[in-house]
């Protein structure tokens, strides 16, 4: 067999756009990957389905695996003709132990890359507005270990030469050494009044910065109980920091948000989250497939033919458009065929995605759920008239009744079909359970059964239970009492229907949360 290769590949500090081009592609054609935790759980969505996972790194009720064993696995792995991503937090050269890995893989004649990140010692504390150099305040800096027990540290580290370097002090992995570091700064001439910033998980959901001087960071990490990973900067650029903070001034910063629709269509929302300064964790519970039953083929298929006798095509959704323009092209029917037909929309959605196909849509209904459309519509409507409405297996009622009701003719074609797309994702749940996400979006009914049904199928006995405590934001009213009667309580609704209005709930849920 073949030997595979190995990518040893820095996925950077938890921002999942923080790894690289190259270091996503390796990711992305991996058989194998092999992570521990500080690789942020975003990326790990990226990693194909077939591909196998394997965590190497600490949990509660094992130890964490010997950097031996994992460098014997890498080359296990290849061996098996696997081509593997070691994801390491950061920058797999700083305190990676890339080396070591590197070196059984040379010695097994296994083919390797070294994909470099970008590493915390930098990215963290720019998160939290201080640059580690500055023109007037360090012209260097150094990333040093805090690891080791004090007298190894004082073996490693000269601290006399440390303190007298010029530049800015970076320390990784020292929180719990904080007092000894500072002291040893002091004894060796740093004056106590030397300004020190910790930030924990930076450039995540929970990045948090203390800061102080080398005379009372100790105290003040006690006191807070500030817990690692963090990143400790000792030196003037520290001050930068009230001037230069940014992300912790956006609307939805330290939120972890669920976006539960469709992976076509969350993109739009999880990157609104993402300007905003929350981070979005798209797990996609909807799928929109093409239709099965032939008897249902065949009535789209028969509608589609009387184009010409249409007065109306009423679109409800963005991929009511989408397929109903599918079924135009598989049918091969000219749109000009539907020359009769005025087209209406539901939403500036459903009304863009239509005018992107040359169709403009009129005219735009003044309230956004489907029973505003009639009433803007309503001195328009004439008996007698035929309208078709291409939309989905699970669409509302309502819509052709009324329009019965004033005596025109609906007809129905059920263009697409939503799918339960139920993804098996440990991390997730994982996260549920310790409290990381902090709010979901529910941007339809079926968003709202279908996480239930996807968190059942995990093994959640009651994922009503566990969503408890999370915010939950729905996009109108008709999705919010679907939650209500599956048991979930709603922290709010949106007070436009639309993916904007539903963005605005949550930053008004975050600034009162913050209050
Ligand atoms: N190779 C990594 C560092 C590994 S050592 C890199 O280049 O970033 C692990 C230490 O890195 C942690 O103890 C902590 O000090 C720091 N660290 C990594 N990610 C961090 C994050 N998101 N926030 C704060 N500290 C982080």
């Amino acid at each position: 067999m073949p030997k595979g290769k190995v990518y040893l590949v820095g996925a950077g500090p938890g921002d999942p756009k923080l790894i690289t081009v190259r270091g996503l592609e390796a990711l992305k054609r991996s058989d194998a990957v092999v992570f521990d935790r500080l690789a942020g759980p975003q990326l790990l969505g990226q990693i194909p389905d077939s591909a196998e996972r394997i965590y190497v790194g600490k949990r509660p009720d094992r130890h964490t695996m010997k950097q031996e064993d994992i460098n014997q696995l890498l080359v296990d792995l290849a061996l098996q003709g696997k081509t593997v991503c070691r994801l390491k937090g950061g920058d797999p050269t700083v305190f990676g132990r890339v080396g070591e890995e590197a070196e059984l893989l040379k010695k097994n004649g296994i083919s390797y890359e070294i994909i470099p990140g970008i590493t915390s010692a930098i990215a963290v504390p720019a998160y939290a507005g201080i640059p580690v150099t500055h023109r007037d305040l360090a012209s260097s800096f150094s990333v040093i270990t805090g690891h080791e027990s004090p007298d190894k540290l004082d073996r490693s580290i000269q601290w006399d030469k440390v303190t007298n370097a010029t530049g800015t002090l970076v320390f990784l992995m020292g929180v719990a050494k904080i007092g000894y570091i500072s002291e040893q700064l002091i004894k060796h001439g740093r004056p106590p009044s030397t300004p020190v910033a910790l930030v924990r998980w930076g450039t995540r959901a929970e990045q948090e910065t203390l800061t102080g001087t080398l005379e009372d960071i100790e105290e003040k990490v006690k006191a807070a109980d500030f817990q690692p990973p963090a990143v400790i900067v000792v030196g003037n650029v520290v001050r930068q920091r009230e001037e230069l903070r940014w992300i912790e001034d956006k609307p939805l910063f330290g939120r972890r948000i669920l976006v539960t629709r469709a992976r076509s269509q969350a993109s739009e929302l999880s990157s609104r989250i993402d300007e905003l300064g929350g981070e979005p964790y798209e797990f996609p519970v909807i799928e929109t497939r093409m239709p099965e039953r032939p008897d249902v083929i065949a009535a789209i298929r028969a509608a589609l033919a009387d184009a010409e006798t249409y007065d109306w095509v009423l679109l409800t959704s963005v991929n009511g458009v989408e397929y109903f323009f599918r079924w135009l092209e598989l049918c091969g029917i000219d749109i000009r065929r539907w020359h009769r037909a005025e087209f209406a929309a539901v939403g500036p959605a459903t009304a863009a995605a239509l005018k992107a196909r040359g169709v403009i849509a009129s005219p735009l209904p003044e309230k956004f759920r489907a029973e505003g459309l009639l009433d803007s519509l309503a001195d328009r409507l004439k008996p007698g008239q035929r309208v078709l409405l291409p939309r989905g297996d699970l669409a509302r009622e309502w819509l052709p009744e009324e329009l019965r009701k004033l005596g025109l003719e609906a007809v129905e074609i059920d263009v697409y079909e939503n799918a339960l797309a139920a993804p098996k994702d440990r991390i997730l749940l994982e996260m549920l359970e310790a409290g990381d996400i902090h709010a979901i979006t529910f941007t339809s009914s079926s968003t709202v059964t279908n996480l239930l049904e996807a968190l059942r199928r995990m093994g959640v006995d009651r994922p009503e239970e566990t969503l408890r405590g999370i915010d939950i934001a729905c996009i109108g009213p008709v999705t919010a009492k679907t939650a209500e009667e599956k048991g979930l309580r709603v922290a709010a609704t949106a007070k436009t229907s639309t993916l904007e209005g539903l963005v605005q709930t949550l930053i008004e849920l975050n600034a009162h949360r913050k209050k």
